[in-house]
């Protein structure tokens, strides 16, 4: 499912966590929007870019030093007018405590801030909305839906949405973990649920061996699988995210965790800079 091509600027998965972010800052009359991300942030990015197609002032706080010359996405962020603000890495380990979040308020005025990665409840929501584009193609009794996860609220989100829909037979949720992290991830996919009422009964598993050393490290096996990748098609993948998921979808497969005759919808959430 090409997510990464539903817009140039704010695509992939990024759009549906944004979508009713910004539905809530506009109804309320939030003029700025605020978040936080590496300097390589998908999310800085999309946020930067949906700033300026929907009329926000946007600041993004940084971690760590701001290099110049700026790389491709900090320079994109700066070119859409976002305001960008270095944070030392000790404080952006508070970033989501009360003090820091109170300081922001009172630096910017009218403000909405949004969490690291873009994940919360309104974000969740927005993924559930991805389900609707899903299009099955056979009748193959067993069915995978796949995504590459960082916070897991986007594989929560589709949890969510697949138990709502009438689609049947329901797809086993697969996310592949691109992070380091014994248990982290699905500890955290199950957080984002609580609360969250399911219609039907979801299978969902998190793959944790694919994350090639952890989050954006890579691997000799995840090089030369991504050669091999880009001579069979010309699907763009970047090494971080959708890369991981290819290659932990194409091992699953090889190893018979995903059997023949299924069918695997793997969702490419964008993040092609
Ligand atoms: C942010 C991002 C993800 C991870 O989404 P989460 O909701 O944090 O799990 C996956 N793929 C791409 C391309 C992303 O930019």
């Amino acid at each position: 499912l090409r997510l990464d091509k539903i817009h140039p600027l704010i695509n992939g998965n990024k759009w549906f966590k944004l979508k009713h972010n910004i539905e809530f800052a506009r109804r309320n009359n939030l003029k700025q929007l605020v978040s936080f991300g590496g300097a390589y942030s998908n999310h800085i990015y999309a946020l930067a870019a949906a700033g300026k197609v929907f009329g926000f002032d946007t600041v993004g706080f940084i971690r760590g030093e701001i290099v110049l010359p700026l790389n491709p996405v900090l320079a994109f962020a700066r070119s859409q007018g976002m305001k960008l603000v270095a944070v030392s890495r000790s404080e952006y380990r508070n970033k989501h405590q009360q003090d820091f979040i109170k300081a922001i308020h009172e630096q910017y005025s009218n403000c909405y801030i949004l969490p690291e990665g873009g994940a919360n409840d309104l974000a969740l929501q927005g993924c559930a909305k991805i389900v609707q584009w899903l299009k099955w193609h056979s009748t193959a009794k067993n069915r995978y839906l796949a995504v590459a996860c960082g916070t897991g609220s986007t594989l929560a989100g589709l949890i969510k949405g697949i138990s709502s829909s009438a689609i049947a037979p329901i797809p086993e949720l697969i996310g592949i973990a691109v992070l380091k992290g014994q248990g982290y991830l699905p500890g955290e996919v199950s957080r984002w649920l609580q609360g969250v009422t399911l219609e039907n009964p979801v299978d969902w598993t998190v793959m944790e061996q694919y994350h090639c050393g952890g989050y954006a490290k890579s691997s000799s096996e995840l090089h030369a699988f991504l050669t091999q990748f880009a001579g069979f098609t010309p699907i763009p993948v970047e090494p971080v995210y959708t890369g991981k998921l290819f290659y932990g979808l194409f091992d699953m497969i090889k190893t018979g965790r995903i059997p023949p005759d299924s069918e695997v919808i793997a969702v490419h959430s964008g993040g092609i800079v």
